[in-house]
C-alpha cells in the first residue's frame, strides 16, 4: 500500500465561448436597452463593477476538482453550482480518477494498471515536514496508516465499499468533482474565498480558479478578488483578530489591513467611524492581492 501526498488542484478548467464569452453579457445587457455608444468590453466591466450580477449567469464555466474528502463540503456549500462526483461507494478509495475520456485532460498522476495508491492531502502547515522528525506529522501518518488498513481489510472481508468507506480519513483526496458554475456565482464564491479567512484548501483552490479564468478570460483582470477588493469596503469586521492585525495561529495577514500593509480598507463597520479606503489603488491592490493568489495557489507556499 502507497500513500501518495498531493496538492488541492484543479484542472480541465473551460469557459464556454473562450476570452470572448463577455460577448453573452454585452448582448443581454443591450436587451435592457444600453446603446450602441458603450463597447461591449465596457458594458462587461461596468456589469460587474456594478453588481448587475444576473447579465453575468449567461457565462459558463467549467472545470474538474481533486480536494480532501474532508474539505469538499466547504466547496459543495456553495449551493449555486453543479457538481458530479467521485463515488467512493462503487470506486476503491486507492483508485484516481482518469478523467481521459470525453476529450478531457488526464491528471498527470495517473495510476498504473494494478498499482494501490492512497492520494491524500497533508494539512499545509505540516508539508514538507520529515514525519520521522515531526511528532505531529508522525501522528498524521500513523492514523492514516491505520485507516487504510482497515479500510482494505474490511473490503478484503466483504464489507461492501460503502460500508468501509466510513473509516477514510479526512485527508483522503477523493473530492473529486466535475462542475460547471457560472460567472456570478464563481465570483462569489472566489469573494468569499479568497480572503485570508477561509481555510488553506479552499484558498489554494480558489487561487487556482482566479488564475485561471484571469487567463481564459482576460477582461476580467483587476475586476475581481476578495469581497474587500471588489467592493471597497470589507464586510469581516472584528472577526477572529484579522482586522485589529492578532490572528489566529496559522491564518495570513489580510493584505489589506492598516499596519503592515499601505492599503487600508476599511470593514463595514469601521466605514461609519474611519471613512474611505486609504492607500487603495486599484493598481497596487491588485497586485498585493495577485502576489498573495500566486502563493496560495502552489499548495503550502504561505
Ligand atoms: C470564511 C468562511 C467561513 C465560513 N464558516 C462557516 C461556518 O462556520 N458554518 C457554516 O455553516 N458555513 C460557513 N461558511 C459557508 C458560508 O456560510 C456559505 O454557506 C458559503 O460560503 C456559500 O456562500 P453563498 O451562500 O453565498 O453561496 P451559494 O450557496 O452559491 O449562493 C449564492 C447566492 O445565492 C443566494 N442564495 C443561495 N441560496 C439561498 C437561499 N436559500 N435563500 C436566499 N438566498 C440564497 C445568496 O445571495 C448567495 O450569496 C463559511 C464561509 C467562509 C467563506
Amino acid at each position: 500500500m502507497k500513500i501518495r501526498e498531493i496538492a488541492p488542484k484543479v484542472w480541465n478548467f473551460k469557459v464556454v465561448g473562450g476570452e470572448k464569452a463577455w460577448e453573452e453579457v454585452a448582448y443581454s445587457a443591450r436587451m435592457s436597452g444600453v446603446p450602441e455608444i458603450i463597447t461591449g468590453e465596457n458594458i462587461f466591466r461596468m456589469i460587474i463593477e456594478n453588481d448587475y450580477g444576473s447579465a453575468l449567469e449567461h457565462i459558463l464555466i467549467k472545470f474538474d476538482i481533486k480536494m480532501s474528502k474532508g474539505n469538499a463540503p466547504e466547496l459543495l456549500e456553495h449551493r449555486m453550482a453543479s457538481h458530479s462526483g467521485f463515488s467512493t461507494r462503487y470506486l476503491a478509495a486507492s483508485k484516481g480518477i482518469n478523467a481521459g475520456s470525453q476529450g478531457k485532460e488526464n491528471l498527470p498522476i495517473d495510476f498504473k494498471e494494478g498499482e494501490e495508491i492512497y492520494e491524500i492531502i497533508v494539512p499545509w502547515h505540516l508539508l514538507g515536514k520529515d514525519r520521522n522528525k515531526d511528532e505531529e506529522k508522525n501522528k498524521l501518518f500513523q492514523a492514516i496508516e491505520q485507516s487504510l488498513a482497515s479500510y482494505k481489510s474490511m473490503i478484503s472481508n466483504g464489507v461492501p465499499r460503502e460500508v468501509a468507506r466510513y473509516i477514510l480519513p479526512f485527508c483522503k483526496a477523493v473530492g473529486i468533482y466535475h462542475y460547471t458554475m457560472n460567472l456570478r456565482s464563481l465570483l462569489n464564491f472566489l469573494s468569499l474565498r479568497l480572503c485570508v479567512r477561509a481555510s488553506a484548501e479552499m484558498r489554494c483552490i480558489a487561487s487556482q480558479l482566479y488564475l485561471l479564468l484571469e487567463r481564459d478570460l482576460p477582461l476580467i483582470k483587476g475586476l475581481i478578488g476578495c469581497r474587500g477588493f471588489v467592493f471597497g469596503v470589507c464586510p469581516e469586521s472584528g472577526v477572529t483578530g484579522v482586522r485589529e492585525g492578532n490572528p489566529l495561529i496559522f491564518y495570513p495577514v489580510c493584505p489589506f489591513r492598516a499596519k503592515e500593509s499601505k492599503i487600508f480598507i476599511p470593514t463595514r463597520k469601521e466605514f461609519s467611524e474611519k471613512g474611505r479606503p486609504q492607500g487603495f489603488d486599484r493598481e497596487t491592490a491588485y497586485r498585493a492581492q495577485k502576489e498573495l493568489f500566486l502563493r496560495w495557489a502552489q499548495w503550502g507556499k504561505y
